[in-house]
């Protein structure tokens, strides 16, 4: 379980991007966190694993408080955290391999990883996350030769190289066109689903948010807006959906089902 109790982060330049934010994330949910730009989603997501150290609060995961860890403790911890970003974040020269097996820095000892030794097992991960995301045929394809939801998925079999128990998702389909966005986010609950995997995701759509939340919250200048379950998502009308998010919410539209079609699955 995750539970994030008063978290605040006050950037350098004074900014306070989060205030007081406290929730709780079962396992196995799958989150939506949904807000204005600059309402502080990134923040958040960016703070549970470290990129961003918080101001104050605590980041209880399985009760240890991540907020607390450094050096060695730090890095075990966030071993068992995905992160997938919405520009991908793949280093565009190298092969979609040598990005997939990147992921596995975090259990490899810095020499080696410096010299780009993985092992054969390591290689054998990065195959079957591949295979997973159904890309397995682009191994040695340079990441900037693929689509863009073609480097989503290698953006995704990375972070499964690191055997998470959490993903943390920003925004992960805001470059992509509404069919792609689905087959990203289908990815995602198959994971949640098949694997017990908790997300935490941040979207701005709202036929995505419920298609694929358990639970939402929303944010606002950086304080909880908005908590809900699966129910009250469903129930949500655009109207309200946008009292919560602002004028610029709106839907992706369509998509689902040829996102389906190309996953050998059926509308639901
Ligand atoms: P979102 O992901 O919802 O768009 P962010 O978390 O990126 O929101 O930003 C929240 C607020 O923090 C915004 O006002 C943004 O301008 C500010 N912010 C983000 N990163 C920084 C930074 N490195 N330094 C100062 N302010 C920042």
């Amino acid at each position: 379980m995750l539970e994030v109790r008063n978290l605040t982060k006050v950037y350098n330049d004074g900014t306070v991007a989060l205030k007081n934010v406290s929730f709780t994330v079962p396992d196995g949910e799958f989150l939506v966190v949904i807000g204005l730009s600059g309402s502080g989603k990134s923040t958040l997501l960016r703070c549970i694993n470290r990129l961003i150290d918080p101001t104050e609060g605590e980041i209880l995961w399985n009760g240890v408080d991540l907020a607390k860890l450094s050096g060695e403790d730090l890095r075990n911890a966030r071993r068992k955290i995905g992160m997938v970003f919405q520009h991908f974040n793949l280093v565009k020269r190298s092969s979609v391999l040598t990005n997939v097996l990147s992921g596995r820095l975090g259990y490899t000892s810095s020499w080696k990883s410096l010299l780009g030794r993985f092992s054969p097992e390591d290689h054998k991960k990065a195959v079957e996350a591949l295979k997973r995301l159904g890309i397995a045929d682009q191994i040695h394809k340079r990441a900037d030769e693929l689509s863009g939801g073609q480097q989503q998925r290698v953006g995704v079999a990375r972070a499964l190289m690191q055997e998470p128990e959490m993903i943390l998702a920003d925004e992960p389909v805001a470059s992509l066109d509404p069919v792609l966005a689905h087959s990203i986010m289908l990815r995602l609950e198959n994971l949640n689903k098949e694997d017990n995997m908790t997300i935490l995701c941040s979207l701005h759509y709202l036929d995505l948010v419920q298609r694929y939340a358990t639970s939402v919250i929303g944010l606002r200048s950086g304080e909880i807006a908005y908590r809900g379950s699966r129910k009250d998502i469903q129930a949500m009308t655009d109207s309200e959906f946008k009292e919560i998010y602002g004028e610029d919410a709106e839907r992706v539209g369509g998509g689902l089902e040829g996102s389906l079609q190309n996953m050998g699955g059926t509308a639901v």
